[in-house]
């Protein structure tokens, strides 16, 4: 029975703690289990990578950025392998494209299209422990690709999929899911089971114990999904489908710093419309998060900050064609959003957060909704207070009825 398990990177902060993660490895191979284990960079590793980059250059080339990160997740590999070996157990590593993790070639953000872990299966036919380096591929031109920040979920779900795993385990730094970033909120409630579609969501608007794409993939597959602490034995959560569930609840409150909002005004006369202007941002490779137009032609486009200096110079080429006549940009935001299954189609919900935000003094902005959640722009030194208040407004610490 093959289990996927993948470790974090707190969890694999120093030599003590890939010495602890090798025991563990170990103690579920000796209950029978063919393991293969993705590990992510050990603690800050890839942060303090990016800040080099920076350092040497001002706007780093993705593909340079690519080869330098992938080294993180290559070392963490090769230790815990070590680990393991220098424990009786056999092991060996493999980076993402030795074990044919095949994807597109945006650098950076890759996708993933393909998994052909031949390799893997040949090492656990031989007993082996398959350690694997999470966050990274390769893609069709063999150029070495990461898959976003937090994608070493991602590449867990996807090689839990391709080897038909009986378990797929993510193993972080909580105890699973809560009602909201435990570290921002002190009374949120681990929640023993969530849906895929509001953990997709909750991944979505900021919720980062899951990477969004690893809960794309899990419920397209239909792959349950646990996540709990690596640190202790507790029950964690588990993601799963749940069938047809009438009740409409707030479940969880996520918050997402580092938002802009960029307000676009179109041209009266000789404009084509919005269209040529989201067809540049997407070839610019500029995700665009809610979106809403006026009556006037004015367009708001909310984004993350990071995608702003991109934005900026496709905007600045439309207006020189005279495709758009001006734009001006809102920085220093955040996302709250809440979450639940039909609460966006519940106008009495959505009153109710914005009530609880402005008797606190917080300012809505921007708005939206969809069938699973409620999300409003706040400034971002609110982020964390406005969190706080909703929790509370929705008393997500009060177990479910
Ligand atoms: P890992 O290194 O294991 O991938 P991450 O730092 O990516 O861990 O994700 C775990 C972190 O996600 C937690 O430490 C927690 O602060 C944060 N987090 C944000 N929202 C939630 C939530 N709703 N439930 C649990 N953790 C959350
Ligand atoms: N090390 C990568 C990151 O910090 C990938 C991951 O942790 O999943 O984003
Ligand atoms: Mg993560």
């Amino acid at each position: 029975m093959i289990c996927v398990q993948k470790y974090g990177g707190s969890s694999l902060a120093s030599p003590d703690l890939i010495k602890r993660v090798a025991r563990q490895v170990i103690s579920q191979k000796k209950r029978g289990k063919d393991m293969v284990v993705v590990v992510s960079a050990m603690k800050d590793t890839t942060d303090e990578l990016l800040r080099l980059a920076y350092q040497v250059a001002k706007e780093p080339p993705r593909r340079e950025t690519d080869m330098l990160l992938t080294v993180g997740e290559r070392i963490s590999m090769s230790l815990l392998s070590m680990a393991i070996n220098s424990l009786g157990f056999e092991a060996i590593s493999f980076t993402g494209s030795q074990c044919g993790i095949i994807t597109d070639s945006r650098h950076t953000n890759a996708r993933i299209k393909d998994v052909r872990p031949f390799r893997i299966e040949e090492e656990l036919a031989k007993g082996k422990i398959v350690v694997v380096a999470g966050f990274q591929g390769v893609s069709e031109e063999k150029e070495v690709t990461t898959l976003g920040r937090g994608g070493s979920d991602t590449t867990a779900v996807a090689l839990a999929y391709a080897l038909r795993a009986k378990e797929c385990e993510i193993l972080t730094d909580v105890d699973g899911v809560f009602t909201a970033d435990p570290r921002v909120v002190p009374q949120a409630r681990r929640l023993p089971h969530l849906s895929y579609e509001e953990m997709l969501e909750l991944a979505s608007f900021g919720g980062k114990v899951l990477h969004p794409r690893s809960v794309e993939l899990a419920l397209k597959f239909r792959i349950p999904l646990a996540v709990r602490s690596s640190f202790s034995l507790r029950q964690g959560t588990l993601i799963k489908e749940m069938g047809k569930v009438e009740k409409i609840c707030v479940r969880a409150v996520a918050c997402r710093k580092g938002m802009a909002v960029l307000f676009l005004t179109l041209p009266k006369v000789k404009g084509k419309g919005i269209s040529p202007i989201f067809r540049s941002l997407s070839d610019a490779d500029v995700n665009i998060d809610l979106l809403s137009k006026g009556e006037g032609g004015g367009i708001a486009l909310s984004l993350r900050r990071e995608y702003l200096p991109s934005a900026e110079r496709v905007l600045g080429e439309l207006k020189r064609q005279g495709l758009l006549d001006n734009y001006s940009v809102l920085d220093g935001l955040a996302s709250v959003s809440i979450i639940g299954s039909g609460i966006g189609e519940n106008p009495g919900i959505a009153t109710k957060l914005f009530s609880a935000l402005e008797a606190e003094g917080i300012k809505v902005g921007f708005c939206s909704s969809s069938r699973l959640s409620i999300t409003s722009l706040v400034v971002e030194g609110a982020a964390e207070r406005a969190t706080r208040i909703l929790h509370r407004a929705f008393e997500l610490d009060k177990a479910e009825g």
